[in-house]
């Protein structure tokens, strides 16, 4: 299978000044104190590589990865963790690195499950934000860029696994 119509929306370059950008507010927000930052696997894996190079402050890293059931923009409701957090979070900051909240189901997911370890505080960082989808109360402090109800893929981000290695952003038109 082949993604066929793509078109631009976010060049690389535009995401790596915000992504140095936010690596700034977080480096001096965190300064000295414990924190993991964890990395929501597949989708986050390229944002969360170039943010932590950028960070002045010295995080233990972590993965975990979800899953829900269905595909692409057919997604459902039922989400679980496939692949846990290994560091002990208790005590520390937590910093959740997440590619794009929609309406805002996963990270809520992810955000109850990580508190439940008694952490000093969980915060969530993400890449993209929809304002137009979000339906949560829960605040996301880290937003490096809001976008419309459109599907993105690149730099991370996939339609049916395809199009995580392209280096800017493109709409899935079909
Ligand atoms: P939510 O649970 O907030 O509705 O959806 C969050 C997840 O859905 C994201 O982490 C991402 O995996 C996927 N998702 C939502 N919108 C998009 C999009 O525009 N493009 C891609 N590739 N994934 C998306
Ligand atoms: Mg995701």
């Amino acid at each position: 299978m082949r993604i066929t119509n793509l078109k631009p929306l976010i060049s690389e370059e535009a995401i790596q000044t915000r992504v140095k950008e936010m690596a700034g507010e977080i480096s001096t927000l965190y300064k000295d104190e414990p924190l993991v930052v964890v990395c929501v696997l597949k989708g986050a894996f390229m944002f969360f590589s170039d943010l932590v190079r950028h960070l002045t402050c010295k995080p233990e890293l972590d993965f975990v990865r979800l899953a829900s059931y269905g595909s692409a923009a057919q997604r459902s409701k039922t989400i679980t963790f496939t692949k846990d957090v290994e560091i002990p979070l208790e005590g520390k900051h937590v910093l959740i690195v997440e590619d794009i909240v929609d309406t805002g189901e996963s990270i809520e997911h992810m955000i109850k499950e990580l508190e439940a370890r008694n952490p000093a505080s969980v915060e969530v960082c993400t890449l993209f934000f929809k304002p137009g989808s979000y339906r949560k109360t829960l605040p996301i402090k880290y937003r490096a860029m809001e976008i419309g109800n459109e599907f993105i893929v690149g730099y991370g981000l996939d339609y049916d696994q395809l199009g995580r290695s392209l280096k800017d952003i493109y709409v899935v038109t079909e």
